[in-house]
């Protein structure tokens, strides 16, 4: 069975930084993804903003998706103001119901990013409306209600990430590399905000953007390393040398697929 995956990130970059790799394996196995961010990250950068840099992110998300073998949009909204109006619900319900999704990402509400925490909030509040047959009667419901999962972060209150589910990610790492080297306006420049503020980033532009890339890299060798019981638990023996993960946390709205299921929507 072909699945139909929606990930929602804040900025054009969050969905690849938490989710490139499952996506990638995704699509190699035949199911389609589509990654959707909720702003047009044209506030996220020290030397330039406003339409010149939404539409260079709107670009980057899209050379990323090529690369991904997946579909990208970036909604106009802009960075910094999101919230979570009944019109925005409206579009976010939408968006699930037109994917016809199975599998819906997004950020947890408990983000330090009030961009992250509303993108939470808006999925959370379209969970069970997705489905509602005269909720915006202009898209088709969706015919059940689909899983939702958040991606991995390190916050600890209200409560610390609790992962139903774990995917290596060594097998398409060099794929998730090339997302984030096509990403300079996030990652690379100078006045990036990693640029500026990642202590330790070289000044010549080749070293930066490898220096902030290893070091995004390096969070998901975290994540393995962190819920390494999870992967030894999927992977058998092979899961204490497996290097990259990313690690997904099961929303209580939506649907509450079984472990066994779990294991089947997202790959190995
Ligand atoms: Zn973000």
């Amino acid at each position: 069975m072909s699945l139909r995956i929606i990930a929602f990130g804040a900025h054009p970059d969050d969905c690849e930084l938490k989710a490139a790799g499952v996506a990638a394996k995704w699509t190699a196995a035949g199911h389609k993804v589509k990654f959707v961010a909720t702003t047009n990250g044209d506030v996220g950068h020290f030397a330039m903003g406003g339409g010149p840099l939404a539409l260079r992110r709107t670009a980057e998300a899209q050379h990323t998706a090529n690369i991904l073998g997946i579909e990208a949009q970036v909604l106009d909204i802009h960075d910094g103001e999101l919230l979570p109006t009944l019109e925005n619900r409206r579009t976010i319900a939408r968006l699930i119901r037109e994917w016809q999704a199975d599998i819906v990402l997004c950020h947890r509400t408990c983000d330090y990013h009030p961009d992250h925490r509303y993108t939470g909030v808006l999925v959370e509040d379209a969970a069970v409306l997705v489905a509602a047959a005269f909720f915006v009667t202009d898209v088709p419901p969706c015919p059940r209600n689909p899983a939702i999962f958040y991606y991995s972060d390190t916050f600890k209150k209200p409560y610390p990430f609790d992962p139903a589910i774990i995917v290596a990610i060594d097998d398409v790492i060099e794929q998730k590399k090339a997302c984030i080297e096509a990403m300079p306006s996030q990652f690379a420049d100078k006045d990036s905000w990693q640029g500026r503020y990642l202590p330790g980033v070289p000044d010549d532009d080749e070293g930066r953007k490898n220096f902030i890339r290893d070091w995004l890299i390096d969070r998901d060798a975290d994540v393995a390393n962190r819920y390494r019981e999870l992967l030894v638990q999927r992977y058998g023996d092979a899961g204490r040398n497996i290097k990259y993960a990313e690690a997904f946390e099961l929303c209580q709205y939506g649907r509450q697929p079984s472990a066994a299921e779990l294991a089947e929507l997202f790959p190995r």
